[in-house]
C-alpha cells in the first residue's frame, strides 16, 4: 500500500485533475449486495483501482487551482496511517492521555507560530464550520447567562448576528442550527474590495437596538471565501467592544498565512476577539481535516458543552483537559498526531517558505494575466487565491458571464487543470487558488497556456 501511494504521487500528474465520471457511473458499477463470504484483499485493491480511482477528483494534484486547497503531505499521511493504526478514541485525557497532550502542546506551539494572543486556549475541531457553530452556541449562552442550554430559547429576545455580505455560507448554517434563525444574520455590505464597512456595521447594530432586538456577536473574516478579503478587524473590534459583542474570526484559509511577519498586519486587533478559527487542513500540509479553534474564554465553552454522565467521571479531572467537553463532538479523533508530524518535518522555516512560494506564484500568475489584454483580475489579490475573467472587447456582461462558463468547462473537463468560480456583484468570476504541496511554476505556466487555448476554442 506504501508503494501504491508512493507510486500515486509519483504519477499524480497523468491522472485527470478533475474526475470525469458521470452521475451514477460509480454507484451503478457496485454490487447490489454486500458479499456473504469473506473476499481477497487483493480482488477489493484491484476493485479500488479500477472502480473507485475515476471517481476521485486528485485534490493533491499540482494542478488542482479549484475551492481553497485541502493540501496534504507525506509527514501527515504517514501520521494519518498511526492514528488509524492505533484506532484510538480520544473523546477524554483517560482514554489515550498522550492525544490530549500532545493536542494541548499543538495548540500552544500554533498559538506561538501564528503569534496569537498568549491568553487564549486552543483545540482541535473537524473543520471550521463546527468551530464556528461553538463560537455561535457559546456567545448565545454566555449572552443568556446559559439559561438557553437548560430552557430552550423561549421567551428569549431575538438574538442578531453580523457579518459581511462576504461571509462564508457556514456562519448561515450555523445560526440556525443553533436556533437563533438564519434571517437574524445581518449581512453586512462591503466596500469595493470586499471587506466589511464597519459605519454599516455599526448602524445595523444600533438599528436593531432601537428595535428591540438583542445584538450578541460579529463574524469578521480573514480572508473569505470568494476573494480572500480582509475585514478590518480593528475598526470593527472597537465596535463590538463598545456594544460588548462576542467578536468571532473565521480566518479559515488565510489564518494559516500569521506564521508569515509579513502577512500579520491583517491579524491586527486579533487580540480582542473571543474565538477564532483557522484551518491546517486547507494550507498547512495537514490533510483533511484539522481545524484550530481558540478561544478567549475557556470556562464559558466548557460550560457550553460539558457533560458529565456517571460513566465518564474520572479522577483526574481537574488536572487535565477533557476534550469532549470543547466542542460537539463526544468521541475524536487522534488528529494531532499528523501536525505534529507536520511541523517537526518541515520546521516553521520550511513552512513558512513554502506559504511564500505559493504567494509569488500567486502574484506572478496575476502579473502574468494583466499581461493579456483580454484578461481582468476582479479582486485584489491577497495571498494565494486569484480573481479574474477572460473579458475580450466588444461583450456585453451577459455574454462575458456566459464565456467564461463555458471557459471553466473547457478548462476543468480537459483534466489538465481544476479552477473553480464564484459571482462577484454579478459578475461571473474564475478562481484560482495556488496551495497544493508540489505545486511549482510550471503548473502556473501550463495553466495559463490551458487558458489561451481554451479561450480560443470557445470563441
Ligand atoms: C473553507 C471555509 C470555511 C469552511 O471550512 P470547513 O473546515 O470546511 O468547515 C469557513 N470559512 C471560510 C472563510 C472558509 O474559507
Amino acid at each position: 500500500m506504501v508503494d501504491w501511494i508512493a507510486d500515486y504521487y509519483k504519477n499524480i500528474e497523468a491522472y485527470p485533475v478533475k474526475s470525469q465520471v458521470e452521475p451514477g457511473h460509480i454507484f451503478n458499477a457496485l454490487p447490489e449486495h454486500a458479499p456473504d463470504e469473506p473476499e481477497n484483499f487483493k480482488t477489493v485493491f484491484q476493485d479500488f483501482q479500477q472502480l473507485i480511482l475515476p471517481g476521485i477528483t486528485h485534490w493533491q494534484s499540482p494542478s488542482f487551482f479549484a475551492y481553497f486547497n485541502a493540501n496534504t503531505s507525506f509527514p501527515s499521511i504517514v501520521g494519518e496511517m498511526l492514528t488509524a493504526a492505533l484506532g484510538t478514541q480520544c473523546m477524554i485525557w483517560e482514554t489515550s492521555p498522550a492525544a490530549a497532550e500532545l493536542e494541548e502542546k499543538m495548540a500552544l506551539w500554533l498559538q506561538q507560530m501564528l503569534h496569537l494572543p498568549a491568553h487564549w486556549h486552543g483545540v482541535i475541531q473537524d473543520g471550521a464550520s463546527t468551530a464556528s457553530l461553538c463560537a455561535i452556541l457559546t456567545a448565545r449562552e454566555r449572552h443568556s447567562d446559559f439559561t438557553i442550554n437548560r430552557q430552550g430559547c423561549k421567551g428569549m429576545h431575538t438574538h442578531r448576528w453580523y457579518a459581511s455580505e462576504q461571509a462564508h455560507a457556514s456562519i448561515e448554517k450555523a445560526l440556525k442550527i443553533a436556533g437563533v434563525g438564519s434571517d437574524n444574520l445581518v449581512k453586512i455590505p462591503v466596500d469595493d474590495d470586499y471587506a466589511m464597512l464597519p459605519d454599516m456595521l455599526e448602524m445595523a447594530i444600533a438599528h436593531d437596538l432601537a428595535a428591540g432586538l438583542a445584538p450578541v456577536g460579529v463574524v469578521a473574516a480573514i480572508g473569505t471565501t470568494g476573494t480572500l478579503a480582509i475585514d478590518p478587524l480593528q475598526e470593527i473590534a472597537k465596535i463590538t467592544q463598545k456594544y460588548a459583542l462576542w467578536l468571532h474570526v473565521d480566518a479559515a484559509l488565510a489564518g494559516n498565512a500569521a506564521i508569515l511577519p509579513e502577512c500579520r498586519h491583517w491579524f491586527a486587533g486579533l487580540q480582542h476577539a473571543d474565538s477564532f478559527v483557522f484551518n491546517p487542513h486547507k494550507w498547512l500540509f495537514t490533510n483533511f481535516d484539522l481545524s484550530m479553534y481558540y478561544v478567549r474564554d475557556r470556562d464559558s465553552l466548557i460550560r457550553t458543552f460539558s457533560i458529565l454522565p456517571e460513566y465518564l467521571k474520572t479522577e483526574r479531572d481537574a488536572q487535565v483537559n477533557n476534550y469532549r467537553d470543547w466542542g460537539i463532538q463526544l468521541g475524536r479523533r487522534f488528529r494531532a498526531l499528523k501536525l505534529w508530524f507536520v511541523i517537526r518535518h518541515y520546521g516553521v522555516r520550511g513552512l513558512q517558505a513554502k506559504l511564500r512560494q505559493h504567494i509569488a506564484l500567486a502574484s506572478r500568475f496575476a502579473r502574468q494575466l494583466t499581461q493579456h489584454e483580454a484578461f481582468e483580475l476582479l479582486a485584489p489579490v491577497h495571498a494565494n487565491l486569484v480573481c479574474f475573467r477572460y473579458a475580450p472587447a466588444g461583450k456585453t456582461a451577459e455574454q462575458l458571464n456566459d464565456l467564461n462558463k463555458r471557459l471553466l468547462k473547457a478548462i476543468n473537463k480537459s483534466g489538465q487543470a481544476y479552477i473553480s468560480a464564484t459571482t462577484l456583484r454579478g459578475v461571473y468570476t474564475l478562481r484560482a487558488s495556488i496551495g497544493q504541496t508540489h505545486v511549482e511554476q510550471r503548473h502556473i505556466d501550463d495553466l495559463l497556456a490551458l487558458l489561451l487555448k481554451c479561450c480560443a476554442s470557445i470563441a
